[in-house]
């Protein structure tokens, strides 16, 4: 099962791709993820990106289009995987339509998490995960069992990312409408979008995208 994940920041994408992960055994490929690896790393790539980040703005099209590129030519992938954040552009979507027949294969669907804008600033700057094992939460809507405590591994510590605050939602938000939102056209042209109510609650949410999985 190959899978994309699109929706405005702080949609739930990372939320779900966590879920369906768990559920049906395949890799959460997530270009925040691996560009904020890249950042700590130090590496060239990490720091052509950091500022762009920082500042809310999308990281070029070259960069990203290659980290996916090597990331599902890995064992792990052979499976299936769920992007998660990629493609954010046209050029990138081309680029997935182009990486994926050239090895053959077929993308299974597009999981649109449609939100009202409102939540999205709340939903962001509440936002943080596990340090170690990368379980999200949220400080009102996705709190751990007992406070402090990782559900998943039992840490302690926990972390938020640099661009979650009100400042960064409204430039991230204003890329998503201009670059990225454009793909849900382009993916219901193709016979591929489901859409799905991200203002439900979280359980909510993912049984609806089970439904559509189940019958993908
Ligand atoms: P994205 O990956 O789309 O940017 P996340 O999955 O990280 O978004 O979710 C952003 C924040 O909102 C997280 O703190 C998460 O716990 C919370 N969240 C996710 N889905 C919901 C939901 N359906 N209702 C309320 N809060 C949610
Ligand atoms: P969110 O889940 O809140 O939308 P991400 O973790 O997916 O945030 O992305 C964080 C930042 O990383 C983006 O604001 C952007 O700068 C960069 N980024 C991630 N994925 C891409 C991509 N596919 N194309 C360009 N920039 C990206
Ligand atoms: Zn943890």
């Amino acid at each position: 099962m190959r899978l994309i994940l699109l929706g405005p920041p702080g949609a739930g994408k990372g939320t779900q791709a966590q879920r369906i992960v768990e559920k049906f055994g395949i890799p959460q490929l997530s270009t925040g993820d691996m560009l904020r690896a890249a950042v700590s790393a130090g590496t060239d790539v990490g720091k052509r990106a950091k500022a762009v980040m920082d500042a809310g703005k999308l990281v070029s099209d070259d960069i990203v289009i290659a980290i996916v590129s090597e990331r599902i030519d890995q064992p792990d992938c052979a499976k299936g995987f769920i992007l998660d954040g990629f493609p954010r552009t046209l050029v990138q979507a081309d680029a997935t339509d182009a990486m994926l027949k050239a090895k053959g294969l077929d993308l299974s669907k597009v999981l649109e998490i449609k939100v009202n804008d409102e939540v999205l600033a709340d939903r962001v700057s509440g936002r943080y995960t596990c340090a170690n094992c990368g379980a999200g939460y949220h400080d009102t809507n996705l709190r751990p069992r007992q406070e402090g405590v990782c559900d998943r591994c039992g840490s302690t510590h926990f972390k938020r990312r640099p661009d979650d605050n009100r400042e960064t939602v409204v430039t991230r938000l204003q890329a998503y409408y201009k670059e990225t939102s454009p793909l849900i056209g382009y993916y219901h042209a193709k016979g591929k979008l489901a859409s799905v109510d991200g203002m439900a609650d979280i359980d909510r949410v993912t049984s609806d995208i089970e439904k559509i999985l189940e019958s993908a």
